[in-house]
């Protein structure tokens, strides 16, 4: 095969599509050690934790391979990309973990299999009335800004308690539970508060509203052992896996 089939950018032109296998194999397998051990450090089941490769520095030939290397659920933060990508790939179980507009639901929504990126009522509202138009409900998730970074998006914390009757109410959406992003800390620990804020967030809802809320997507390259330590059910990991395979300004 022509190296430049396998879409490297032009200073890994020389890595062969064999060598990019070497490569992922070798960094899923570290990952998934990685994963194993939080779980067992934490009494957790393995089974418990899904991993998301996210794959927005990467071609689609990349995430092609990584698919083929068995990360079945693949992330995109740009609803344009995940379109592109999942027309590529669609074998693949794609998650939006992005901002998304309003105007790019009915494009988006039939490509994910979650949504993690709920960021306001109104975009709830709008997903909750094509899922009701279309009679088969959009699985989400909302986000959670716990680290109050102004920079980051989501409902703040305080927000949430008071939806609770709403999403109980809603038929267009399957509200799965909440993600969150924390912010970066050389040392991973201290993002434990964050982590646990959002499972504690969780747990009251849970109560107040019968809703099963299963899912909670956080913890990113540099902080999610930590993260499965505090209860993520879904973790988006994209540098450790992909870093120096693709677009890194992406
Ligand atoms: C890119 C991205 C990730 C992955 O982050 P890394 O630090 O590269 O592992 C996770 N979540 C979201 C929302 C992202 O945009």
């Amino acid at each position: 095969m022509h190296r430049q089939e396998i879409g490297l950018p032009h200073f890994l032109i020389r890595m062969t599509e064999s060598e990019l296998r070497t490569v992922l194999t070798d960094r899923f397998a570290a990952v998934e050690q990685r994963i194993a051990a939080a779980c067992a450090r934490a009494g957790r089941d393995r089974a418990g934790v899904t991993l998301v490769a996210a794959t927005k520095t990467v071609s689609p030939q990349v995430a092609a391979v990584a698919l083929e290397l068995g990360a079945r659920d693949l992330g995109e933060s740009r609803p344009q990309e995940l379109w592109k990508k999942a027309d590529a790939i669609p074998a693949a179980r794609w998650h939006l973990i992005g901002h998304l507009q309003r105007n790019k639901i009915d494009r988006t929504a039939p490509l994910a299999a979650l949504i993690h990126s709920v960021d306001s009522v109104r975009l709830l509202d709008a997903l909750d009335a094509f899922g009701r138009a279309r009679k088969l409900p959009v699985p989400v998730l909302l986000e959670v800004n716990c680290s109050r970074e102004p920079a980051k998006g989501g409902f703040a914390p305080a927000d949430i308690p008071p939806l609770g009757e709403k999403l109980a109410a809603l038929t267009g959406v399957t509200v799965g539970g909440f993600m969150t992003m924390a912010a970066y800390h050389d040392d991973p620990s201290l993002c434990r508060p964050t982590f646990a804020e959002l499972r504690t967030l969780r747990d009251s809802l849970r109560v107040a509203t019968g809703l099963a809320l299963p899912h909670l997507s956080m913890g990113m390259s540099n902080d999610f052992e930590v993260a499965i330590e505090e209860g993520a059910t879904l973790v988006r990991i994209g540098t450790t896996l992909f870093e120096g395979l693709g677009d890194e300004a992406a």
